[in-house]
This record gives C-alpha cells, sequence and structure tokens, in this order.
C-alpha cells in the first residue's frame, strides 16, 4: 500500500496540486489537518481533498475555521487570516471540516494534528514531548502536523531520537516506535520553501520524505488580492 501523507495544507492549492501531481499513483491520501488558514483558497482545498477521497483530523485552524474559540489564541497575523478564512468558507467546505475527527486510526497507523495528548494544540518540539506521545501510541507508528518541520522521532533503547528529515530522506521502523511527521504542503517553517509531503507503506513500516517546487508567486499574488496580512505573504517565499 503506497500513501500520499499531507499536512498543513493551509488554503494553498497550488502547492496541493504540485504535491499530488509529483505523489503520483498512490492508494490513499491522509491529511493531518490544518486543511484551511492563512491561504488563498481555502475552498478549493477542501474540494479538491474531498474529490480525490481524502482522509484525515482536524487541525486548530479547521477547529476555528467552523467557528471554534480556538481562535483566541492565534496571533494577530493568524486570527486576520482566519476571520477572511471563516468569511471566505462555502456552506460545502464547512460541513467536511466540521466533520474531521481529532484522532484516527488507519492501516495501523494514528493520526493526530499535534499530539495523541493534545490532538489540536500541543507542539511535538522535544524529546520529552515526544517521548510521552510515544508512551500513548497503540500502534508502532503515529503521524502528527502542526509544526510545518518534517522530522522524525525515533524511540531506541528507551530513549527519544531526533531525525531531521531533508528531501529523499527514509526511514524504516522495523518494529522500532515513532512519531513522524511530514512536513507543511501550505507553509513550510524548516528554511525550505518548497512543499513537504511523505510517502508511506504502513505494511513495511517504511516512509520517505519528499519535497517539490511550486509556483509560490502565483499563491502570494492570490493572498495579495485578497488582502492577506504580508508577513504571511513574505513567509512563503523564504520557507520560515
Ligand atoms: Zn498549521
Amino acid at each position: 500500500m503506497r500513501v500520499a501523507v499531507l499536512s498543513d495544507v493551509h488554503g494553498n492549492l497550488i502547492a496541493l496540486e504540485a504535491v499530488l501531481a509529483a505523489a503520483g499513483q498512490v492508494d490513499a491520501v491522509w491529511h493531518l489537518g490544518d486543511t484551511v488558514g492563512y491561504g488563498p483558497d481555502p475552498n478549493g482545498v477542501v474540494r479538491r481533498l474531498r474529490e480525490i477521497g481524502a482522509i484525515g483530523v482536524r487541525g486548530n485552524h479547521d477547529a476555528a475555521a467552523v467557528g471554534g474559540s480556538e481562535i483566541e489564541w492565534f496571533n494577530p497575523d493568524a486570527r486576520r487570516a482566519m476571520e477572511w478564512t471563516r468569511e471566505a468558507l462555502a456552506p460545502d467546505a464547512r460541513e467536511w471540516l466540521e466533520r474531521l475527527p481529532e484522532r484516527r486510526i488507519e492501516a495501523g497507523v494514528e493520526l493526530v494534528h499535534g499530539s495523541l495528548r493534545q490532538p489540536i494544540w500541543e507542539y511535538v518540539t522535544t524529546t520529552s514531548t515526544a517521548a510521552a506521545n510515544i508512551g500513548l501510541l497503540t500502534t508502532h507508528l503515529g503521524l502528527h502536523g502542526h509544526t510545518h518541520v518534517p522530522v522524525a522521532w525515533l524511540e531506541l533503547d528507551d530513549q527519544v531520537q531526533l531525525l531531521r528529515r531533508g528531501p529523499g530522506s527514509d526511514l524504516t521502523l522495523d518494529g522500532r516506535r515513532a512519531l513522524v511527521n511530514p512536513g507543511s504542503v501550505g507553509q513550510p517553517r524548516d528554511g525550505d520553501p518548497t512543499a513537504s509531503y511523505l510517502l508511506l507503506d504502513p505494511e513495511a513500516e517504511r516512509m520517505e520524505w519528499r519535497r517539490v517546487a511550486y509556483d509560490i508567486g502565483a499563491v502570494q499574488e492570490a493572498m495579495r488580492t485578497a488582502k492577506l496580512p504580508s508577513f504571511l505573504v513574505n513567509r512563503l517565499a523564504s520557507g520560515t
């Protein structure tokens, strides 16, 4: 089984299309939330994900977009973009977002946006946080997003090791446990502005991180037209 794992698409349809084209033939597309927010095309992203039968979980931006109080925790730029997203969201997209669960298990893999203990909000950025969440796994592999940085947190001899994952990096679990982040499709923050995603074979517990370039300028133009905050427009080009 070949699965494309996407996270944090953030209303960036051009990046999503580039990833789907580059991933090629897959048996399933899984997403790890934050499908909307920040970017200029929330309805386009939701419709495309629905069209291809993508399954996934709810992120903090998805929750805020359908009226959740999560918006109270956003910084001013994120909040402005979220208010725009709420206005822009079509009823069918809203309905799809409302149905996203916080956590799900697919083919023996756990899917969450933030972490297992706090699916919506927790950022897994330290080995102690990763270890606590690996301890909550009911399977070998957990997939999470939220930080927009492609990494693996791998359990080795009762310790957790952080593996930074550049393009073409791979990992086979061989029965070990791990939390794995595919990076962000629509707003990478690891210094590389290209869209990040993961190709996964759940049965073999094998995965590979991939990057693909997309037309960042076209997305920035659409964001300017929508009068989205310039900080959010500019960060797409630097990937930070
Ligand atoms: Zn996000």
